[in-house]
């Protein structure tokens, strides 16, 4: 299954497309506006368009144009933040290997994947590997495409100017064969020697009208229907607000929440109906998830304060603030080696008294 199509941008895609017939597209173009808009998305639309081998382009059809979709096209570069490489002279083709690896996840659900977490960058041999891929002749057609996703998180030194000068100077004049997409959704972020080098093009969300077509392409609606978002169209629209790349992590947050109110509800059981609800949260390989259930159970046990504290019930109050507190503490202990079901065990007697 190729990557979820692209809807909007309707006037951007028509801007570039009269750039690329009167030979003016620049050579580095910057993608910014808020993030989940498809702006990674509309950079592989381009490449698609660069390298589409026939006259109504992107066709969606030639071997070039699949191959795009597929995200296996040998000219078109696609690289984001990703963990460091625990190699710490990782070369090209570890780089290229991770980047593999990564994408196909990222085929897998069709083109949504989540927002990188803090740690996640792209480092200086993710950099260099551009550099050096720029340098050579297309593999497949006559255009190299290199895409950097959140190009904010390009990790600015390491120790080596000259690889960050090799880069930039790549950005400023990049070979006749080779355009440069960077995207980013928090462009002020980005290194204003990076920055003063491209030109910007400035994305906006989705109207609700194009947000609908989205979600009631057959492609979109298979990928969606996996991430366990409510089933109507006009939810699921709601729920975007004009980002359809957020809806992967509305869907992991609105789980959250149903598994935050799920504990809190097993604290007034008794027996094993509430060891059972601990039992639940795995103890590997789910501490995101779980961190992400904490976080949520902090949220709803501030909420449930407040809403004891209007109504006069102090003791309520009390003991909500009381559980959040510990919830807290248990959100410290997460990062490390405690197993989520135990934590959660402990957790239901903290919740117990928080008023309903
Ligand atoms: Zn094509």
């Amino acid at each position: 299954m190729p990557i979820a199509p692209l809807y909007g941008h309707e006037s951007i895609r028509r801007r570039l497309r009269r750039m690329i017939d009167s030979g003016s597209l620049p050579g580095s173009i910057l993608f910014e506006g808020t993030r989940g808009i498809g702006k990674q998305r509309l950079a592989l639309w381009l490449a698609q368009v660069l390298v589409c081998e026939r006259d109504e382009k992107p066709c969606g059809t030639c071997l070039a144009c699949r191959s795009v979709l597929d995200l296996r096209h040998p000219d078109v570069f696609w690289v984001y933040p990703r963990p460091r490489l625990s190699d710490a002279n990782a070369t090209a083709d570890d780089v290229i290997e991770d980047l593999v690896e990564a994408s196909s996840e990222r085929l897998e659900r069709n083109g949504f994947y989540p927002r990188p977490s803090g740690s996640e960058a792209i480092f200086l041999a993710t950099t260099l590997t551009i550099v050096g891929k720029a340098a050579m002749s297309p593999a497949m057609g006559r255009r190299k495409i290199f895409i950097v996703g959140d190009a904010e998180r390009m990790v600015a030194q390491e120790g080596s100017d000259q690889a960050a000068n090799a880069f930039l100077k790549l950005l400023e004049e990049p070979p006749a064969d080779t355009t440069i997409l960077l995207t980013s959704s928090e462009a002020g972020a980005l290194l204003p020697t990076v920055r003063s080098r491209v030109v910007s093009i400035r994305c906006a969300p989705l109207a609700d009208t194009e947000m609908f077509a989205f979600v009631r392409d057959p492609n979109a609606k298979t990928a969606l229907d996996a991430l366990a978002l409510p089933h109507g169209d006009a939810e699921r629209v709601a729920l975007a607000r004009g980002a359809p790349g957020d809806l992967l992590s509305v869907a992991a947050l609105s789980s959250a929440r149903a598994a935050a109110l799920k504990l809190l509800e097993a604290s007034s059981t008794r027996g094993a109906e509430r060891y059972a609800t601990a039992l639940t949260h795995g103890s590997a390989g789910a501490r995101g998830a779980f961190s992400d259930m904490l976080a949520e159970l902090n949220v709803l046990l501030r909420e449930r304060a407040e809403s004891a504290l209007s109504a006069g019930d102090t003791e309520g109050a009390y003991a909500a603030a009381r559980a959040a507190a510990a919830v807290t503490e248990a959100q410290a202990r997460a990062d490390g080696n405690v197993s989520p079901q135990l934590t959660a065990a402990v957790l239901l007697d903290a919740l117990e008294g928080v008023p309903a």
